[in-house]
């Protein structure tokens, strides 16, 4: 092999590992990142993804019943293209916080983009730390050193509500309740049209379990560490 040729082959295999852990370490494992908070309390935080969405003001109307706030992780395109709920999401209580600039896994962006992607915020100047969920959770070898950089926790989740899937609302919200417990941070969506009805049951069933919903920075999360990740790891590959 030519030797331009063996380093660019290097190169790339690099990259690749460099990638593999990324995925491993970061997505999967999520060490370092925040993941869920103190299991000793009774307290549950619910996460909505991808929105604002026109399905927005029934997610709104349902948590306004069951008196509950909720974590937003909107994204730039959604927040052109529903600018009127973001200040209405606010004055009901629920917070704002950043699902990127473009709704793409990070191994598909090139670093500049990535830097955009993990500086974007829809309420720069709101206090405390400011959160960025990852699309996808998925992670490039850059990921957390730009988050770094740019001021940005990321933040994870650990109860996926798979309202994605077309299942029905009321087997998604039995399954989800059976996998949250104090301190899980659930993951739903702002958009599929069965989120709302599945939110209904879910919230119904937690306060049958005594778990209180709150904001994700009141639950609040904690720093996943080697024996939760390792946990994680088992979640994410061992099913
Ligand atoms: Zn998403």
């Amino acid at each position: 092999m030519p030797r331009p040729l063996r380093r660019l082959v290097g190169l790339l295999a690099a990259w690749g590992a460099a990638a593999l852990l990324a995925e491993v370490v970061g997505r999967a494992a999520g060490l370092g990142a925040l993941g869920g908070g103190d299991s000793a309390r009774r307290r549950v935080a619910l996460t909505f993804d991808d929105g604002p969405s026109e399905r927005t003001p029934q997610l709104l109307a349902v948590l306004a019943r069951h008196g509950v706030r909720a974590t937003f992780f909107v994204t730039a395109p959604a927040c052109a293209a529903f600018p009127q709920y973001l200040a209405v999401l606010e004055a009901a209580g629920h917070r704002l916080e950043a699902h990127g600039r473009w709704h793409r896994h990070a191994l598909l962006l090139p670093p500049w983009q990535e830097w955009a992607q993990v500086r974007w915020h829809p309420r720069p100047r709101q206090p405390g730390p400011l959160l960025y969920r990852p699309p996808y959770g998925g992670h490039s070898p850059l990921t957390r050193l730009l988050a770094w950089l740019a001021g940005r926790r990321v933040a994870l989740w650990d109860t996926e509500g798979r309202d994605w899937t077309g299942a029905e609302a009321s087997t998604l919200a039995r399954q989800t309740l059976a996998r949250a417990g104090g301190g899980s941070v659930v993951l739903l969506h702002d958009g599929p049209a069965v989120t709302p009805a599945l939110l209904d049951e879910l919230l119904a069933g937690l306060r049958e379990r005594g778990l209180e919903v709150v904001p994700l920075h009141e639950l609040p999360p904690h720093r996943i560490g080697w024996r939760e990740g390792l946990r994680r790891l088992q979640g994410s590959y061992g099913k």
